[in-house]
């Protein structure tokens, strides 16, 4: 088994320590505020000299400015740097340089569930960076998820976690403005469970609601066929649901955005055309 100091021990790196112990690894903990690695040298770690004392580095912090402060002017010869933070895919890019300019190989990485997921079935992690680097610690790696390799531009792993989180706040928050109103007419959320849960999956099935696929479909061709639903359709629709909501005394600003986008697109001459060319709008700000 393989030695791996995790640097930060936050809720996430705390699990990742803990589940490195538990799949028999030698770890190391290092965090800014010691203290937080105790429950985890009482369990088998190695109290870490300082966040560049080990060979790989798995790193889980706030943002990479924490890496930067962690490692200060340390050098990172020969070492591997896997970090699994949340930043821009520009400031990942950088890091690379950084971590290269101190003679380190980055690589890069988002993770796609929250601490009790990790090292469970079903968690994946996305990971850029040169893959002979991957390749050699993904042992190592699949104690916390699947590795999920996205490709050598450093950007493009948190580029992939990003594109799901923005599918993951933007739904979830419409789910949330869904149950306010229906509870301002009185309906518990658990009455509109069902048929949430209906909607969230027939968005991701192979039926005629399967619009995860039909929007990819049209993107790649660039045509948006409006059919029987067209964008006008849609912009009106969404207006009715905004005014819904103002009615019910709720806050609109996200419906309101959404719709804003809609009467552009209808503006710009594509009212005709499906919901998919919203991406025109999207992709030309
Ligand atoms: P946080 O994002 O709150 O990060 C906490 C860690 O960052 C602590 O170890 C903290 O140290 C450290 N830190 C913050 N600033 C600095 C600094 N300037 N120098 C050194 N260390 C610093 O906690 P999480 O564990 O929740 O998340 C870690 C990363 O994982 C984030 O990037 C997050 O976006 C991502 N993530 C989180 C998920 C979740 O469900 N929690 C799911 C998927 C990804 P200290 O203890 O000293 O404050």
């Amino acid at each position: 088994m393989s030695q791996v100091t995790v640097v930060g021990l936050g809720p996430m790196g705390s699990k990742m320590a803990e589940t490195l112990l538990a799949s028999g690894h030698q770890v190391a903990v290092w965090n800014r505020t010691a203290s937080k690695a105790a429950p985890l040298v009482a369990k088998g770690a190695r109290q870490a000299e300082s966040a560049a004392d080990g060979e790989l580095l798995v790193v889980s912090q706030i943002s990479y400015q924490a890496m930067y402060d962690s490692l200060g002017d340390a050098r990172l010869d020969g070492k591997v740097v896997v970090n699994l933070s949340s930043d821009t895919p520009e400031a990942l890019r950088g890091a690379a340089r950084w971590v290269q300019e101190r003679g380190g190989t980055l690589i890069t990485a988002g993770i796609m569930v929250p601490p009790p997921g990790i090292g469970q079935p079903g968690a994946y992690t996305f990971y850029s960076g040169p893959k002979e680097v991957l390749d050699r610690h993904a042992g190592t790696l699949e104690a916390l998820s699947e590795v999920t390799y996205v490709g050598p531009d450093q950007g493009l792993a948190m580029m992939y976690y990003q594109a799901q989180l923005l599918i993951f706040w933007s739904s979830l928050t419409s789910y949330m403005h869904a149950m306010a109103m229906l509870r301002t007419a009185g309906t518990s959320p658990m009455e509109f469970l069902p048929f949430a849960r209906d909607l969230f999956t027939q968005l991701g099935s192979e039926g005629p609601m399967g619009y995860a696929k039909i929007l990819a479909q049209e993107f790649e061709a660039g045509e948006y066929p409006g059919g029987e639903n067209s964008l006008h359709m849609q912009a009106v629709g969404i207006g009715h649901a905004v005014a819904a909501l103002a009615d019910a005394g709720l806050e609109t600003t996200m419906p309101g955005a959404l719709k804003a986008l809609f009467e552009r697109a209808d503006a710009e001459g594509r009212g005709h055309e499906g919901l998919g060319t919203v991406i025109e709008s999207i992709r030309k700000p």
